[in-house]
């Protein structure tokens, strides 16, 4: 699915990589639209998952003051790890990507970075890659407890205010 990296990490170094409680009850995200809303919202997290090697990745999204959103990932915990920004014109490392420091890092760098590519080139959640929401609303991050909202991931109201607004579409 995305490069594989040459030298396999320790397990204490990359807790996430085996699993973090919970993951297999988080909710699919099925279509590219509501991945790149969903993604894009302001306080998203959500679960990439290889089908071909049942790796999968979590990763946090925070909206800047601007029009920029930082990426990091949960390495076990609730240790999350900063990868990269994404930017209007697509998602790439700056300064302090800890990835550029750690290499077991680079891995789910890669991970984000081909998905997030293929699916703003291709307007389609790439072949072979499952997207999970953790029943948060991907807005303001409270808990999602009704059935429609868990399956959309959005609260009510947060769900009202992004739909009188256009889709935003970040490359
Ligand atoms: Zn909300």
């Amino acid at each position: 699915m995305w490069p594989s990296r040459k030298a396999k990490p320790k397990r204490s170094e990359d807790p996430d990589l085996f699993g973090h409680p919970g993951w297999e009850n988080e909710t699919p995200i099925l279509t590219a639209h509501a991945a790149v809303e969903f993604v894009l919202a302001g306080k998203a997290k959500i679960t990439l998952r290889s089908e071909k090697t049942g790796k999968h990745y979590t990763f946090k999204i925070r909206k800047s003051d601007g029009e920029s959103w930082f990426v990091s990932r949960l390495t076990g915990g609730n240790c999350y790890r900063y990868l990269g920004t994404i930017f209007p014109d697509g998602f790439r490392s700056t300064r302090k990507s800890e990835h550029l420091k750690y290499h077991w890092l680079k891995e789910s760098f890669d991970a984000f970075d081909w998905f997030w590519r293929r699916l703003n080139q291709d307007q389609a959640i790439p072949q072979g890659v499952m997207l999970f929401h953790a029943g948060r609303c991907a807005a303001c991050g409270l808990e999602l407890t009704d059935p429609a909202s868990i399956k959309i991931g959005f609260g009510p109201d947060c769900a009202k205010k992004r739909l009188q607004r256009p889709f935003m579409c970040v490359r």
